[in-house]
Order: C-alpha cells, then sequence, then structure tokens
C-alpha cells in the first residue's frame, strides 16, 4: 500500500495542484501558457499525453522546470 507521508504544494504557484508530474504536465494552471505553447492544449488529459509527440513533451518539460 502506496502511504503519501507529505504532500508536495505545487511548485509553479498555481495553489490548485500537487508538484506531481501528471499536475504540471496536464493541469497546472500556471504552466498553461508554456503547455499551450510546446504541446498545443493549455490542459490535457492524462491519456492524452500518450498521443504527444516526445520531443514536445521534453521541451515542455525542460520549460516547466521538471528534473
Ligand atoms: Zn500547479
Amino acid at each position: 500500500m502506496l502511504v503519501l507521508s507529505h504532500y508536495n504544494a505545487c511548485l509553479h504557484g498555481c495553489e490548485a495542484g500537487e508538484e506531481t508530474s501528471a499536475h504540471v504536465l496536464c493541469e497546472c494552471e500556471a504552466l498553461g501558457s508554456r503547455r499551450h505553447a510546446y504541446m498545443g492544449s493549455f490542459f490535457l488529459e492524462p491519456g492524452d499525453i500518450k498521443n504527444l509527440n516526445l520531443g514536445a513533451i521534453c521541451n515542455y518539460s525542460k520549460a516547466a522546470g521538471l528534473p
């Protein structure tokens, strides 16, 4: 069983989410304009990720400051 011992608030300033890859990739409001610039949409569904170009995801991840 997975135990979440602490909550990592989003580092991008949206105050609406947790700093998880799913949040940053799909739903973080603070990154909407960058998501749109790199991946063509302000918000994504998790299922959309697999349809995206891997290069676009990499470029977005760098722009968003993901490791
Ligand atoms: Zn966020």
